[in-house]
């Protein structure tokens, strides 16, 4: 429990995320003596967003930006636009994003922003004012050298380049750096839009190596059917998967020959949600988690497999693509009832991973292929997930555990050889 007196204790994400600190120190040996600076953030901001609306009306938005751990290097983590944004989930998303980084052992530390709004209730010239007024007031701390933003849920290509237009305004000249995840002719990486569907796959794969899944033919449930879930679902079927069920804020759909997952896509473009596709019968959301399958994939928000509907899951192997979506004693329930679970520091990595190719090719104004960009992913995310697997195999424990310990280890080696100041 933290003794953090602004932290609600009745939220689930970050208490989630101190439990999973929890279970990690018993195995870092000295460095278990650090374990406290990974238990709060070192800075979080909250901004009031002010913005004139369409109808000439004003509202007041909050926002957060918090820097969870900067040990490695600047902050790295994306910005979340949705109704249900709070500080307690911006901090434990800030933390996830300190694990990430340090299990793909990239050269970052963790953050995360987000504002309290439904992006869908505002014009396009209301979002493009509400982005260029957060960004300047989270501007104090973000930049190519302290802290990186990047989207998440609600957010896009299109207000990662408002930002970065506002950052560099205020800066006097064009600061590409300043936020990955931006549209290609603005200083983005090919690949990026992708990265993080094509990582869930990419580790699944190796995944279901290691477990004597084949992927031909297995029956594959996605929940969230955004950034994330649509590619790692594409990739899936491509692979000879079916997809058997998907959900998203507009309801559940089920086709038991799986469904063709492009024309899903594009149905979603046009119609924001995949209700009411053809040939699909729809399904009560709750019904969603007796779905037979092998391989599911939550893709939405955080805390959605409780201990009651991991033990109903049928499938084999999760794969989580959103943050923090099952609670520890649900992830307990999946270990005793033998479901391999690839925890989402490591499978939804794929993001941070082209993130951090976007900021080194803007660093040195020098662009990749999209096929060097993949090819670079994919060796970083099956090296990553081997050597989770291995960890998790010596030292008898969950993926996620290994992965936590693996990425403690190079957080905390850190912190101890920098020193605590002023010492
Ligand atoms: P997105 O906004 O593109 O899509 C979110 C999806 O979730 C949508 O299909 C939406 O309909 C669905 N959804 C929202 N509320 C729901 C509900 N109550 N029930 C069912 N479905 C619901 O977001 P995204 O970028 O795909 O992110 C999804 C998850 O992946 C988040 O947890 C995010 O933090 C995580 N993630 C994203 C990235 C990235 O690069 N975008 C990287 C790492 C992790």
């Amino acid at each position: 429990m933290s003794n953090l007196s602004y932290v609600n204790e009745n939220t689930d994400a970050w208490q989630t995320y101190l439990a999973q600190i929890d279970r990690v120190a018993p195995y870092l040996g000295d460095l278990k003596n650090y374990i406290d600076t990974l238990k709060r953030p070192k800075r979080a901001l909250i901004v009031d967003v002010p913005i004139v609306m369409d109808d000439g009306s004003i509202q007041h938005f909050e926002g957060y930006r918090v820097q969870h751990n900067l040990s490695r290097g600047p902050g790295k983590g994306g910005i979340r636009y949705h109704p249900d944004v709070d500080l307690n989930e911006v901090m434990a998303l800030s933390a996830w994003m300190t694990i990430k980084t340090a299990v793909l052992n990239l050269p970052f530390g963790g953050a995360k922003g987000g504002v309290r709004v439904d992006p869908r209730k505002l014009s396009t010239r209301e979002l493009e004012r509400l982005t260029r007024r957060f960004t300047t007031e989270i501007s104090p701390v973000i930049g190519p050298q302290q802290d990186i933003p990047a989207p998440d849920v609600g957010t896009n290509p299109n207000i990662m380049g408002w930002m970065m237009d506002t950052y560099s305004t205020q800066h006097g000249h064009t600061v590409t750096g300043v936020v990955t995840g931006k549209p290609v002719h603005l200083g983005g990486s090919l690949g990026r839009v992708r990265a993080t569907g094509r990582g869930v796959f990419i580790t699944g794969l190796q995944a279901a190596k290691k477990i004597g899944l084949s992927i031909e033919n297995s029956k594959v449930a996605v929940q969230g059917f955004g950034n994330v879930g649509n590619e790692a679902a594409y990739l899936f079927s491509q692979a000879g998967a079916k997809v058997v069920a998907v959900q998203d804020h507009t309801g559940t759909i089920f086709n038991a020959d799986g469904f063709d997952v492009k024309a899903l896509q594009n149905y979603v473009e046009q119609h924001h949600g995949v209700a009411g596709f053809e040939n699909s019968q729809k399904i009560d959301n709750e019904a969603f988690w007796d779905v037979e399958m092998d391989i599911f994939i939550p893709a939405a928000l955080e805390g959605q497999i409780t201990v009651e509907r991991a033990e109903r899951l049928s499938a084999k192997m999760v794969l989580e693509g959103a943050n923090g979506p099952t609670y520890p004693s649900a992830d307990d329930a999946l270990l005793r009832r033998g479901v391999t679970v690839v925890p989402d520091v490591i499978c939804n990595a794929g993001g941070v991973t082209v993130s951090y190719f976007e900021w080194v090719q803007d660093m040195a104004s020098y662009f990749w292929s999209e096929d060097e960009i993949n090819e670079r992913l994919d060796k970083l995310m099956i090296q990553a997930i081997e050597d989770v697997w291995k960890t998790s195999e010596e030292k008898s424990c969950s993926l996620r555990t290994a992965a936590y310990i693996l990425a403690c280890e190079r957080i905390l080696k850190a912190r101890k050889e920098r020193g605590i100041f002023p010492g």
